[in-house]
């Protein structure tokens, strides 16, 4: 079922800057994440969709209905910004009361309302807190539990974690996807950490200047990017000019085997990094390799010595679309 789509979306700011002819499907209860690197639009969509921003044109549906021409409050979306999500006057509980009010919700009601949000964030009793005595992932907790609280039909996350340490990301990651299953959420979710939309996403729609360039899963993204921008946005990647084309070669898709003789490559470094260990090749033509090999297998391997290696797959850009 498609909850939401977007069809040739376009919002410049001027001849370069904006999004343009932006079509995409987010299907119910999907976690879709819009992922490039800063300034490629991605909040751009979001306001769009969310009714922050006027668009130059194209169309958004939700549910099938058009919603381009209404104002936010209007749209049945929610949306959660990068930080200063929170009301510093207010308590907790008149942060979540405020769109409730609006809509004028009788108070016993409205209670029980923002009991069971904050519960679902796992929150419950910080009701009459401020913001101020909320760590920086609880403040962003609260700010889900405040966009739930009002039954959006898609909720819209622009980088809400970026702001917080790497530990409690990782944390709130995980408990995005719990709330996601548990309320049964449909969710566009942005971040420019390829790392974040690997570990969260249904589907990632990657994005460079102001263009979807592939929308798939995270593992068809991984292992199977369409362009050299997915390529090397994505994970780590070798790229190899070999004569008008450039091979994409992850580092754990090289196998590596003692040299008789001359080897193909010389062991510049090997570094045990846990569970695999990471060998930089250098070739007689300058070009460097990164390899991930597991780290039991990596004791034969010096450095100053040399190695032979192949590929155990690869992709293949064409060189035009290499120098993109
Ligand atoms: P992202 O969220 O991916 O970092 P944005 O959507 O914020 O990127 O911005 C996309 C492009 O549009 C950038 O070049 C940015 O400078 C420009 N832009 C965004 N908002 C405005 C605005 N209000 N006025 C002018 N230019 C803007
Ligand atoms: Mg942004």
């Amino acid at each position: 079922v498609i909850k939401l789509e977007t069809r040739n979306l376009t919002k410049k700011f001027s001849a370069t800057e904006g999004v343009a002819d932006i079509s995409l499907q987010v299907y119910e209860h999907e976690l879709l994440t819009l992922l490039g690197p800063s300034g490629c639009g991605k909040t751009t969509i979001l306001r769009a969709i969310g009714g922050f921003n006027k668009i130059d044109s194209g169309k958004i549906l939700l549910d099938g209905a058009e919603v381009q021409g209404l104002p936010p409050e209007k749209r049945p979306t929610g949306m959660v910004f990068q930080s200063y999500n929170l009301w510093p006057h207010m308590t907790i509980y008149e942060n979540m009361a405020f769109g409730l009010k609006l809509r004028k919700t009788p108070k016993k009601e409205m209670d029980a309302q923002i009991a069971e949000m904050l519960a679902l964030v796992k929150m419950s009793g910080s009701e009459k807190k401020y913001p101020t005595q909320l760590s920086g992932g609880q403040q962003q907790r609260v700010a889900i539990a405040r966009a739930l609280v009002l039954r959006p039909a898609v909720l819209l996350l622009d980088e809400p974690f970026s702001a917080l340490d790497a530990k409690i990301r990782g944390q709130m990651r995980e408990e995005l996807k719990r709330i996601q299953r548990e309320a049964g959420l449909t969710v566009i979710f942005v971040t420019h950490d390829q790392e974040e939309a690997m570990a969260i996403s249904d589907r990632i729609a990657v994005m460079n200047q102001g263009a979807i360039e592939q929308l798939d899963s995270p593992t068809e993204i991984y292992d199977n990017p369409h362009s050299r921008f997915v390529a090397g946005f994505i994970g780590e990647m070798n790229f190899l000019d070999e004569g008008g084309a450039v091979l994409a070669v992850r580092p754990e898709d090289i196998a590596l085997r003692s040299a008789s003789g001359a080897g193909m490559a010389r062991i510049e470094s090997v570094m045990p990094l846990g569970h695999y260990t990471q060998i930089i090749l250098v070739r007689a033509d300058g070009a460097r390799l990164k390899v991930f090999i597991p780290k039991e297998q990596a004791l034969g391997y010096i450095p100053g010595q040399t190695a032979d290696y192949s590929f155990t797959r690869f992709k293949q850009f064409g060189a035009a679309q290499a120098s993109a």
